[in-house]
């Protein structure tokens, strides 16, 4: 298929313009290297002009009724149903997953503004009883400021959304600067909130790499930086983000793991491996990177996972056969090869695929095949180390408390799921497996946006994407007392007598 290259600007207040030096970078489909479109590459210039325009923007944004503002998010959602095929297409183009994915994608950011658009009539405060006569206590939202927002590109428009739909309902103003790789996913979002009515400078769009995004992390007068990326960039922004004590909140990386119980529908097992581990080609921070399965199983749920990832077709994503697209560029091509001899290594057994795929036309695209490593150590790199392909290593275990130990022997505490029939064993994981998600008789990915996304250790830094615990992220509580009395009455020290 050939697609129209075209350029694109930054959005800054209100204006489609250029980058201050007129740099630009290309973003290309990954399934075949075709160049799809020119984006500006910003400088710290770009961004400060970005910033005063969002702070511009706050007081009037910040005193529009939060309804009114959730009325923008509805019409936004709305505009992107009617979209929703064109956008899943792009998205295919843009970042290589298969069709049936990047139209869920597009569905989770269309939910995500309908829930955030709702909280417009929400955004829920407590009142609470004073503990002086004649006294209110209640407590409110504020929201926090300026809002820069730094995306990662395996979810192009869910994510994007994850961060701009609670922001604007809770008030912020927003700077936002979309992956490098899918900057066109980003560019529709915007598009669509500014037709749904999105007032001007709200918003403000800076295309480019990772120093656009050390710009707005380092610029004084951001007040929040939200971020889902690299555990590494996330370190960075920790400390970037440190000398003016500004708010972080970051989604980072996952080792998450599927354990399969002795007990367990095989069937179900095998499906819900094959669709965590390979679906998006891995590249999801919920992706099962990790099996734990019980010694008495282990060898016909290897050979099942084995047999279904030999059978997946890989091809462009926008063909109907195809299970598995590219991933998404050379760098992260060359990351996923480089575990074949770490594997190797650490001793573990290659099962299936452990090589590119070059067939015919794959040649031009970033292909890897669906790889499985048996009888890996968990202590193993490849059983530690967030890979971010189609990668999964099998570890073998002897009971349930040994699959719960090793499920939690890792650095990472996003995603983790049990295949049982055993009642109780489903709620022992359920209490025990120290991760954010944990599924039940389902594979590891799959969240929906009405409930907190996030995860333990080094998977964030405390902090929740989505459901009502994002709005946390966006908002700063405030205590209001309200005396009504017509005395100066101090808590904690006068003595109330009441009659008998
Ligand atoms: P990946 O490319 O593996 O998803 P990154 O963490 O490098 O992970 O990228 C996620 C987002 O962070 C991208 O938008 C990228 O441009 C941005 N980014 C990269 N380096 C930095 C940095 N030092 N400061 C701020 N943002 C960065």
């Amino acid at each position: 298929m050939t697609v129209a290259t075209a350029t694109y600007q930054n959005y800054i207040g209100g204006e489609w313009v250029d980058s201050s030096d007129g740099g630009t970078f290309e973003v290309k489909d990954p399934a075949n290297g075709e160049l799809l479109a020119v984006f500006p590459e910003s400088t710290k210039e770009d961004v400060d002009r970005a910033v005063k325009a969002a702070r511009a923007a706050f007081d009037k944004w910040r005193l529009m009724p939060a309804p009114h503002r959730g009325e923008i998010l509805f019409k936004a959602a709305e505009i992107m149903i009617e979209r929703k095929e064109d956008l899943a297409r792009e998205m295919t183009r843009e970042m290589g997953k298969v069709l049936a994915e990047t139209r869920g994608d597009v569905q989770e950011a269309i939910d995500m503004l309908y829930y955030m658009g709702g909280e417009g009539r929400r955004l829920f405060g407590e009142v609470v009883p004073s503990e002086l006569p004649d006294k209110m206590a209640l407590s409110t939202r504020l929201p926090v400021g300026v809002v820069g927002a730094i995306t990662p590109w395996n979810f192009p428009i869910a994510i994007p959304s994850w961060k701009l739909a609670p922001a604007l309902i809770c008030g912020n103003t927003v700077v936002f600067k979309p992956a490098e790789d899918t900057p066109i996913l980003s560019l529709r979002l915007v598009e669509i909130l500014l037709e749904a009515g999105l007032p001007k400078g709200v918003v403000n769009m800076v295309f480019g790499h990772g120093p656009t995004g050390a710009a707005i992390v380092e610029h004084p007068d951001v007040d929040l930086v939200t971020f889902t990326g690299s555990t590494d960039t996330g370190k960075k922004i920790t400390k970037g983000a440190a000398e003016d004590l500004k708010r972080v909140s970051l989604e980072l990386g996952g080792k998450n793991v599927i354990i399969v119980h002795e007990d367990a529908d095989l069937d179900l097992a095998v499906e819900g491996i094959v669709w965590s581990a390979f679906g998006t080609s891995g590249q999801r921070c919920t992706a099962a990177s990790r099996v734990v399965i019980h010694e008495k199983v282990y060898d016909e749920v290897a050979r099942r996972v084995v047999e279904a990832a030999e059978q997946m077709k890989l091809g462009h994503g926008l063909e109907d056969d195809t299970d598995l697209g590219p991933v998404i560029n050379q760098r992260q091509l060359d990351k996923i090869a480089s575990f074949r001899e770490i594997g190797e290594a650490d001793g573990a057994t290659l099962l299936t695929g452990g090589e590119r795929a070059t067939d015919g036309d794959l040649a031009d695209g970033f292909f890897y095949k669906p790889t499985v490593w048996g009888d890996v150590n968990p202590k193993a790199r490849i059983a530690q180390e967030e890979i971010f392909g189609p990668v999964t290593a099998l570890i073998k275990v002897g009971s349930f408390e040994e699959a719960i130990a090793v499920a939690n022997d890792t650095s990472y505490g996003l995603s983790s799921s049990i295949f049982t029939k055993d009642v109780n064993l489903a709620f022992k994981a359920m209490r025990d497996l120290y991760t954010g998600i944990t599924y039940i008789n389902a594979g590891t990915t799959g969240a929906e946006i009405q409930l907190p996304f996030g995860g333990t250790k080094g998977t964030g830094n405390g902090h929740r994407d989505a459901g009502t615990a994002a709005l946390d992220v966006y908002t700063e509580w405030k205590a209001l007392y309200i005396d009504f009395s017509g005395k100066i009455q101090k808590a904690q020290i006068d003595e109330l007598k009441f009659d008998a």
